[in-house]
C-alpha cells in the first residue's frame, strides 16, 4: 500500500509531498491513517537543521496526531483495528520499536517510533493511545504533545500549590498549554511573557492574569512590580538559553523553581551564575512533561470532555498536507501559533 508523506531529505530546504509504499508491520507496530497532525518547534529545528547533523536523512517528520488505527501487526494489545487513536512522542506502554523503513523516489526514507506529517504512518505500540470518550480527533492530536508538554510541565515537573505564582516565558503552544496548567493548579497570579501581542492576548483569553510583552517593557522590572519577592515557579517554553537563564534569575530565594521546556540550537550552552542555587533557587528539567500517557491521557480527556480545557484557541490556523512549508514558515515567523494539518482537505 501507497500513501502520502511529508519529507525532508535536506537540511534547510523545504519539506517534499512523496508517495511512498508502506513495508509490512513488524510485531508491535500499527498502521494508523491520519486525522489531524500539529506541528511543533521540533520539526521546525529539524527541518531548519538547528539539531545539529541529521544521520537518518531522507526521513518522516512529526510527533502528535490523531487518527483510525487501520491495521496492526502481530503483538499488539493496546488498539485494535477501527479505534481513534492519540499518536504522541511520549512512550507509554506496549511494544517499543524503534522505526520504519518506507521506500519512495527510488530512496529508502527513514521514520522514527511515531511520525505525522502523513496520510498513513507506521507507529508504535507505545506510541499510541486509544481517545477517550468524548474526545474530538481534533483535539485529541494535542494530546501527542503540546497537551501533555505544556500542561505537564506545571502539574508534573513544577507542581504548583494553589495560590502560587508562575509566569510562562515563551506562549506558542507548548507555553498556553502551560498557562492552561496553572489555572488548572489554581496559580495566582499567572504571567504570560512574550514578544508577539496576539499570543499574549491569547495566553489572557486562557487565564493569565498579566501579560508582558519584551519588546516594549523591561521583563524584570514588571515582574519585580507584580510578585516583589520572585516567582513561585518560571515555565520557560522559548529554547532560547538567555530566556532560560532570566527564567532562574526571576524565580524567588529559597524554593522558586524554573522549569526549561524549550529545546535550544544545538552547541548552544547556559551562562548561570552559581549563586543563584546557593541562594536555593532551583532549574528543573523536563521529558515531555514527566509524562506517563497512559496515567495522564485519560486526564486529559476528562477536562476535555467535562469543559475544563479547551483547546479552539490553539486550533486557529488549519492547513492541508500540502501546505506543510507553510504551516513550518507561519509557525516560524510566529504568525501561527500551533499549526493543525487537517489531512481531511483535499489537496490544491
Ligand atoms: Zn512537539
Amino acid at each position: 500500500m501507497r500513501t502520502q508523506s511529508a519529507i525532508l531529505e535536506k537540511l534547510g530546504e523545504p519539506l517534499g509531498l512523496w508517495d511512498i509504499e508502506i513495508p509490512a508491520l513488524k510485531p508491535g507496530q500499527a498502521l494508523v491513517e491520519i486525522a489531524y497532525s500539529g506541528v511543533c518547534h521540533t520539526q521546525l529545528g529539524e527541518a531548519r537543521g538547528r539539531r545539529g547533523e541529521d544521520a537518518f536523512l531522507p526521513h518522516c517528520l512529526g510527533h502528535e496526531a490523531s487518527g483510525v488505527v487501520v491495521e496492526v501487526g502481530s503483538e499488539i494489545k493496546k488498539v485494535a483495528v477501527g479505534d481513534q487513536v492519540i499518536v504522541s512522542w511520549i512512550k507509554g506502554s506496549g511494544g517499543d520499536v524503534p522505526g520504519t523503513v518506507y521506500e519512495g523516489n527510488g530512496q529508502k526514507i527513514n521514520a522514527g517510533g511515531a511520525t505525522t506529517f502523513a496520510r498513513h504512518a507506521v507507529i508504535s505500540e507505545n506510541r499510541l493511545t486509544v481517545i477517550p470518550e468524548g474526545v474530538s480527533l481534533r483535539d485529541a492530536s494535542y494530546i501527542g504533545c503540546a497537551v501533555p508538554t505544556g500542561i505537564g510541565a506545571v502539574v508534573n515537573t513544577a507542581q504548583p500549590q494553589p495560590g502560587q505564582s508562575l509566569a510562562v516565558f515563551g506562549t506558542g503552544g507548548v507555553g498556553l498549554c502551560a498557562i492552561m496548567g496553572a489555572v488548572l493548579s489554581g496559580c495566582a497570579p499567572i504571567i504570560a511573557i512574550d514578544r508577539i501581542d496576539a499570543k499574549l492576548e491569547t495566553a489572557k483569553k486562557l487565564g493569565a492574569h498579566h501579560a508582558i510583552n519584551v519588546d516594549s517593557s523591561d521583563v524584570t522590572e514588571e515582574l519585580g512590580r507584580i510578585v516583589p519577592k520572585g516567582l513561585d515557579f518560571a515555565i520557560e517554553a522559548t529554547g532560547v538559553g538567555t530566556v532560560m537563564v532570566q527564567a532562574l534569575a526571576s524565580v524567588r530565594q529559597q524554593g522558586g523553581a524554573a522549569v526549561v521546556i524549550g529545546n535550544a540550537r544545538f552547541g548552544d550552552l547556559l551562562d548561570i551564575n552559581p549563586r543563584e542555587f546557593n541562594m536555593g533557587k532551583r532549574i528543573l528539567g523536563t521529558w515531555g512533561g514527566d509524562t506517563v500517557p497512559d496515567r495522564d491521557y485519560p486526564r486529559y480527556g476528562n477536562l476535555l470532555r467535562y469543559g475544563r480545557l479547551d483547546l479552539s484557541e490553539l486550533q486557529h490556523d488549519v492547513y492541508r498536507l500540502d501546505q506543510i512549508n507553510d504551516a513550518l514558515d507561519d509557525l516560524e515567523a510566529g504568525r501561527a501559533i500551533r499549526p493543525l494539518i487537517d489531512m481531511s482537505l483535499d489537496l490544491h
